[in-house]
């Protein structure tokens, strides 16, 4: 529901025309009686002003029931007393609904719309001839009349704030919608309660105020503890069931996001930063989130007991901040200037700090208290589900890799392969080069060195065809002494002078063998070759199996029995 900046300049002009004037206008027609006590009346708006001050909270909608004190107050002193204690309670009411600024407009728009509803109703009353401080005990007339008036002011009021938030908010809200049913119920409910107190307080003066207002008091925050005891409990249920959605993720940056996307729906949300505590001891943004918006990662250079989440970090106990004066004396050079509202978590596992997460929002009094334990509970939900999500990237990782020269096993290489094959087939890719090497009498290196040689001299290998492809293709360990090369958008000659390359590489520099069997602590070199077959897609092949196939012909045919230490391309 937005409202633009021209509405809000029409609804302060609408004001200005309706409610000075008419306040003017309602003192000369229906003016304060002359008796007027001003203790009394005084009384009279101090009532009004804390029952304004606590809304009956039921279902999560705060209920607005000023109308019983204003009801006696209107038939005790007639319409001029009863709208300014009514214009008061709004502005009460809307402070303690802590409207921001950009919400301002809701207060001029609430004074027009209870000054008409109390102006048309008092008028309706004095034209069927009700009067200021009517005797009820006189007959059932006056009380008919005071009746009417009630009833006249809660249609008038229904009517006149569905008329204002079509023109306003531009909805056509149910007019019998939830928050209908609980104004009419508690209003029926307390309505009896405004004609008691009239003529208790004709009776009995100040006191009967205490003798009614007490009571309702009571009530009011009795269903106010509940309403919020009910709202923790919606709280923990929905902490529980985000908990369980964390554990299915299995990756790292998707937890971390499901996290912050179900914290925003919770709370409102300008800043959010996720931090991790390494083993060293050294603290890491892992993510950064800024007016929804995920942030570069940069370094912040962030120390225990520094700024707000360092002091988080060292203390390990959550801070909660309503404004930024409570604030703006730790030095925290990383939070935007506008930010007000700051709730400091950390993240534990195991009793130990792991991480630290900061919520921010541009609001004042954005955060409570009973929010702050339901994003603690979250935020172990959090560094549980990182954990597991971390170690599933790991044990994945590594049953895509293999052990002995750390590069990619034949597993991932068919993935890869096939996924390239994919990409081929749909147009994305242009072409794909494969070369396969085999290292030439490798089982000499075995039988005169030991297999421990055999196995450094791998390790070497795979490190030095990892060198020198980098980024530009994926390198994996085919078999035994067999390494392949998937090259993506990497024409047929390229593919061959990248293997060219590596063959040098391999031939030109020796071997550094340290466990040799030749018994001696020296340390060994010795020279090793390998062959080469390069075969490309499409130009070569259709499908997967073809590809290694006629790289794996042309590393025997072309290549080995062409007398080894060479590359050889795939030829038809
Ligand atoms: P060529 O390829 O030039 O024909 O001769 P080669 O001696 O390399 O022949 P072949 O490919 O048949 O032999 C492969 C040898 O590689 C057999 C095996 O002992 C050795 N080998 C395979 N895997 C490993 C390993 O993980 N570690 C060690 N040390 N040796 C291995
Ligand atoms: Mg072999
Ligand atoms: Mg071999």
């Amino acid at each position: 529901m937005t409202v633009s900046p021209r509405m809000k300049k029409w609804i302060l002009i609408y004001w200005l025309l309706l409610v000075p004037p008419g306040l003017v206008f309602t003192y000369i027609v229906s003016p304060p009686p002359a008796d007027l006590n001003a203790i009394d009346v005084l009384g009279f708006m101090f009532l009004s002003a804390i029952v304004a001050s606590m809304p009956m909270v039921i279902n999560g909608v705060p209920i607005f029931l000023i109308q019983w004190v204003s009801i006696a107050i209107f038939l005790r002193y007639g319409l001029f007393i009863e709208m300014v204690t009514i214009q008061m309670s709004v502005l009460i009411l809307l402070v303690k609904l802590r409207i921001p600024k950009e919400g301002m407009f809701r207060l001029p728009l609430n004074s027009a719309m209870f000054f008409l509803v109390s102006f048309l109703s008092g008028m309706f009353y004095y034209f069927l001839g009700g009067t200021v401080t009517p005797d009820f005990k006189e007959g059932m007339g006056p009380i008919w009349l005071g009746l009417a008036y009630a009833v006249i002011y809660y249609i008038l009021n229904q009517l006149i704030v569905m008329l204002h938030q079509m023109l306003v908010y531009r909805i056509n809200e149910s007019f019998f919608g939830k928050d209908f049913i609980w104004e009419t119920v508690s209003s029926v409910i307390t309505l009896p309660l405004g004609f008691v107190l009239y003529m208790l307080h004709l009776d009995l003066g100040l006191i009967a105020l205490l003798f009614i207002g007490g009571p309702f008091a009571s009530v009011s925050l009795i269903l106010k503890m509940y309403d919020s005891t009910q709202h923790v409990n919606e709280y923990l249920q929905k902490a529980a069931e985000i908990g369980h959605q964390l554990a299915e993720r299995v990756n790292v940056n998707e937890v971390t996001d499901l996290f912050l996307q179900k914290l925003s729906e919770m709370l409102p949300i300008d800043y959010a930063y996720v931090l991790e505590i390494q083993e060293n001891d050294d603290i890491h943004l892992a993510r950064r989130v800024e007016n929804g918006v995920v942030m570069p990662n940069n370094h912040m250079g962030i120390k225990k007991h520094q700024g707000i989440s360092g002091t988080v970090w060292g203390t390990g106990k959550p801070v909660l901040f309503t404004s930024r004066k409570e604030w703006g004396n730790i030095v925290s050079a990383n939070i935007p200037g506008d930010a007000e509202s700051i709730l400091g978590i950390p993240t534990m596992k195991n009793g130990k700090i792991v991480g630290v997460v900061v919520l921010a929002s541009r609001r004042k009094r954005a955060y409570e208290k009973s929010q702050l334990m339901i994003v603690d509970i979250l935020c172990s939900h959090y560094a549980i589900a990182v954990e597991n999500a971390r170690h599933y990237e790991q044990a994945k990782e590594e049953s895509e890799r293999c052990s002995l020269t750390k590069l990619h096993n034949y597993r991932y290489f068919e993935k890869i392969l096939y996924r390239e094959f994919g990409m081929l087939e749909k147009n994305v890719r242009d072409r794909l080069a494969l070369i396969i090497l085999d290292i030439d009498h490798f089982k000499a290196v075995n039988d005169t060195y030991g297999h421990q040689s055999g196995n450094e001299v791998l390790k070497e290998l795979a490190s030095r065809i990892q060198n020198i492809v980098g980024d530009s293709g994926t390198v994996a360990r085919y078999g035994g002494e067999e390494f392949v090369i998937l090259l993506p958008e990497v024409t047929s000659r390229e593919a061959y002078n990248l293997a060219e390359l590596i063959r040098e590489s391999i031939a030109n520099w020796p071997f550094i063998l340290a466990q040799h069997l030749e018994g001696n602590s020296h340390k060994l070199s010795i020279k090793i070759t390998a062959s080469f077959g390069v075969a490309t897609a499409p130009e070569d092949a259709e499908d997967p199996l073809a590809l290694i196939r006629h790289a794996d012909r042309a590393l025997y045919v072309g290549a080995k029995r062409a007398g080894r230490n060479r590359v050889a391309a795939y030829v038809k």
